[in-house]
């Protein structure tokens, strides 16, 4: 049987995991925080992803080894790679990823818009960077930010000392101009060993305070053959992304759109949470595509069962009958401990065309309980 190794244990981890065992795959994860979600489907170590003996010796045996999480150190990759493990995604996926400087370097360079930026790394080049890039901006943590943390927002040149002042433990620090999108959106891709490349219908995210609220993908997909502009384009984006990095397993590229234009605003080498919405929204999940991508099976086709959104529960769960009552909803639990900010669940709606999706989402946002998202 084949054994798939994974770096983190938290709710990606577990559905990577039920999408694995479906397919006849064994997983085991590594993760430094006990009772983790993904202890449902796999056998849990408890280890620092820094220790790189550690990982190797949970790694040992293991077919493939895989993340679900971004933020696991290149060198603990670098480690397990020379002790002759194969890792997917490989290292420069991984340390592209990490840091958003080099991340808007490699995009542009593959003729990817992003936002205008500058390296920031005291209050004079702060300065500087705003008088270049204009007010308002966003001051943003190099490495390690995720749900909008590290990261705050410039209005007036005077607020540039607190600003700096509140990321003073974030490490090196990017100022990016503020982009004044119309939507945000999302392209979820998947190359395989092979490197055949399928994508997902462009996804829209909303977001609340930073967290991410709701995912939703039109059933036009479905009933159009012909692709939008928009999706084509972000599609010709991720695919040369998916590529120059030679990328294996699932990858995510976050994008603003402005009119007619798509800004990219960063990437993640892995599932995704709008992504989440392919479990029973497409023929072939993101969970099921990584796992057949990382350990060398053919690729599933990724064409949409449907309308499809995805709404976090964000601090707490709602009450599943009345989940289960609405037509096309399916919960799913990450049998978290509830917590203010925290992803505890999701629930996915499945609709055969957009007004039914829009009926499914009112009654949904009618019982869902007011969460502190
Ligand atoms: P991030 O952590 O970079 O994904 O940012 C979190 C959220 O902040 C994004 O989903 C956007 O809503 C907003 N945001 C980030 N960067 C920018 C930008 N340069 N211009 C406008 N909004 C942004």
């Amino acid at each position: 049987m084949t054994t798939l190794a994974i770096l983190g244990g938290g709710q990606l981890g577990w559905m990577l995991g039920l999408a694995a065992k479906a397919l006849g795959i064994d997983t085991r994860f590594l993760d430094p925080s006990t009772g983790v979600t993904a202890g449902a489907v796999g056998e849990v170590t408890t280890a620092s992803l820094d220790d790189a003996e550690a990982v190797i010796n949970f790694a040992g045996g293991a077919d493939v080894v895989t993340y679900e999480w971004e933020g696991v150190p290149a060198s603990t990759v670098e480690a397990l790679i020379n002790a002759g493990n194969a890792v997917h995604p490989g290292i420069a996926s991984l340390s592209v990823s990490q840091d958003r400087l080099i991340e808007k370097q490699r995009l542009q360079a593959l003729g990817i818009p992003v936002a205008p930026h500058a390296e920031v790394s005291d209050l004079d080049s702060l300065q500087r960077a705003l008088r270049s890039l204009g007010l308002p901006a966003i001051l943003k943590s190099r490495r390690g930010g995720y749900d909008g943390k590290s990261q705050v927002v410039i209005r007036d040149e005077s607020d540039s000392e607190a600003a700096l002042e509140t990321l003073t433990s974030a490490g090196e620090l990017i100022l990016e101009g503020f982009i004044p999108f119309d939507r945000e959106v999302s392209i979820i891709a998947v190359r395989g060993l092979d490197g055949e490349i399928k994508t997902w219908p462009l996804v829209e995210n909303l977001h609340r305070n930073g967290i991410l609220r709701l995912s939703r993908v039109s059933s036009e997909a479905l009933q159009d053959a012909v692709q939008s502009p928009l999706e084509a384009l972000a599609i010709q984006y991720v695919t040369s992304l998916l590529e120059d990095l030679a990328h294996v397993g699932v990858l995510t590229l976050e994008l603003f759109v402005k009119g007619d234009q798509l800004i990219a605003n960063e990437f993640a080498p892995r599932v995704h949470n709008s992504g989440h919405w392919s479990i029973e929204g497409s023929k072939t999940s993101q969970f099921e595509n990584h796992v057949r991508a990382v350990t060398g099976l053919p690729l599933g086709e990724t064409d949409l069962t449907g309308a499809s959104a995805m709404v976090n529960c964000i601090g707490v769960l709602p009450d599943p009958h009345s989940i289960a009552a609405i037509t096309g909803a399916h919960l799913h639990d990450y049998a978290k401990s509830p917590r203010r900010g925290r992803k505890v669940g999701h629930i996915t709606l499945l609709a055969p065309n957009d007004s039914d999706l829009d009926a499914s989402l009112s009654a949904l946002f009618d019982v869902l309980p007011g969460d502190d998202g």
